[in-house]
């Protein structure tokens, strides 16, 4: 029978605010030395009490309404019990029957399709992190583990989203989105790798004909858009065999294992009377009031489908470039303060696009730190413009820009490959080579043009790349003609 894939998304963003959820700790924890930045609130010392942090309110407010969400004017904390090392007071201040933000939408646009599919936001909530175990040593003799208390407290908000995506691309198109608007509302930076985004994913088959829906295994400790994918696809094609064989998948939580490309089984998944929630009896109510929510509504910076329409606009250029450009709000700027220097704006989104992001790719560099800033792309482009380089040699200086930092025309002087511009040196070789060719310019006298671009090859392979291929290619045929 044919089989239907379903997922829901669970999506923790840590909030870029200074300091942490219910302290004055600072978030600014990478780096630093393991359990400095903590306080007795956020190590949950006796005696010691939360307040919230207002920022807080604000960035995951700003975060539901970008998501279409109605707040809920009074929102409740509640405690989440469990015991791990990395949570000092054994339950993580959390929001449960009462979120801040409930039942918002989010439209994706799916490739080779016209439709936009909605996503549903079953809600957003604020909640605490927790700190990180550092397990140390062999697991097999003297392992050990060190606890860094420092990104205890750190404020999170969790997006929910109904079962809504029906293949693994969806879910990650929606995750690039959903990252790209965090960007654009500054409320997270992002980062996937360093855990400042995280993604756990609900996954269940059904028969296509069934109205319910099937068991699901949730998978965790996916730390890019590719591994989620992956592991979505992996695990659809687990429960598929599973149940062709007549098994049952079992609800549980399940692990990706990046190294092996498989999910494994970590625990069966606990339910929620397992955490014993109860209204945490330290924090008030939260009360947002319809002023603040419509001053932060009216704030709403310009968020990624907006400035898709812009872009097309305004820079004339393929909604496939567009998709690509405003995937993240720094690539996005990249291309607006390179346009704003650059006429040609498709020739901009075809080096950036193609060599740019090549090059960041390989070299895992974001673009926020590209060593080739817009400035030293534009000046490259104009020295093409002016025939000092070829497209071709300019492929070349590129890649020296990206390993050096230097600007374009430094490098070309530096290396001295500059196209030739003295027509008499010019002349000289496409004469050689026109001598050394008889059997092509019989060729082109007798009609074949093609044979000419055997000459400009030739010309090309002489000056090493140095020449310009239209002039040759018009000063051959203007040399054959008058032979
Ligand atoms: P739980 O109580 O197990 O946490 P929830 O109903 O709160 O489950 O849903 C958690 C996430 O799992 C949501 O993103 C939801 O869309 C998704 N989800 C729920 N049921 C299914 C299912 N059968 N298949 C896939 N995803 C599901
Ligand atoms: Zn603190
Ligand atoms: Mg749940």
């Amino acid at each position: 029978m044919k089989k239907e894939v379903v997922i829901g998304l669970e999506v923790h963003i840590q909030l870029m605010t200074n300091a942490k959820m219910f302290c004055h700790c600072s978030t600014d924890y990478i780096g630093k030395e393991p359990n400095t930045n903590t306080c007795p609130v956020c190590l949950g010392l006796p005696g010691s009490l939360p307040v919230l942090n207002k920022k807080v309110l604000e960035f995951a407010t700003r975060t539901a309404l970008a998501l279409n969400c109605k707040i809920n004017q009074i929102s409740k904390f509640h405690r989440k019990n469990y015991f791990y090392p990395d949570l000092p007071k054994a339950y993580q201040i959390s929001q449960y029957d009462l979120p801040l933000g409930v039942n918002g939408y989010m439209e994706i646009s799916l490739p080779e399709s016209e439709e936009k599919r909605k996503i549903g936001i079953t809600r957003v909530h604020i909640e605490e992190d927790a700190g990180k175990l550092i397990h140390e040593g062999d697991i097999n003799s003297s392992s050990y583990s060190l606890i860094d208390y420092n990104r205890c407290g750190i404020p999170l908000a969790e997006i929910v989203t109904e079962p809504d995506f029906c293949s693994p691309e969806e879910a990650r198109i929606f995750l690039v989105k959903l990252r790209s608007i965090v960007q654009h509302l500054g409320v997270c930076d992002g980062n996937m790798e360093e855990g400042s985004l995280r993604c756990d994913a609900n996954v269940s088959v059904r028969d296509a004909k069934s109205g319910a829906l099937g068991t699901k295994a949730e998978i965790k400790n996916m730390n890019s858009f590719k591994a989620v994918k992956k592991a979505l696809q992996f695990e659809v094609n687990r429960q598929k065999k599973l149940l062709n064989e007549g098994e049952k998948v079992i609800q549980e939580t399940r692990h990706w294992d990046e190294s092996e490309n498989i999910t494994i089984s970590m625990r069966s998944k606990e339910e929620a009377h397992d955490y014993r929630y109860f209204p945490e009896p330290d924090l008030l109510p939260l009360q947002v009031d319809l002023k603040m929510i419509e001053e932060i509504r009216k704030s709403l910076p310009e968020l990624p489908e907006a400035r898709k329409e812009r872009f097309i606009k305004d820079y004339q250029i393929p909604e496939y470039d567009v998709e690509i450009l405003t995937s993240s709000k720094a690539l996005g700027d990249y291309y607006e303060k390179a346009s704003s220097l650059y006429a040609n704006t498709k020739i901009l989104s075809n080096w950036i696009m193609g060599e740019l992001i090549r090059y960041l790719n390989e070299k895992k560099i974001e673009i926020e730190d590209s060593p080739i800033s817009p400035d030293n792309l534009v000046e490259m482009l104009k020295l093409i413009d002016k025939g000092v380089i070829s497209g071709k040699m300019a492929k070349g200086v590129f890649e020296k820009m990206f390993k050096t930092g230097k600007g374009a025309s430094q490098i070309v002087k530096e290396s001295g490959i500059t196209q030739i511009t003295d027509k008499g040196e010019l002349f000289e070789v496409i004469d050689k080579v026109i001598n050394e060719n008889p059997k092509s310019i019989d060729d082109f006298n007798e009609g074949k043009e093609k044979a000419l671009n055997y000459l400009v090859g030739q010309v090309m392979r002489y000056t090493k790349g140095r020449a310009k291929p239209d002039f040759v290619f018009e000063a051959i045929k203007q040399r054959i003609k008058k032979i």
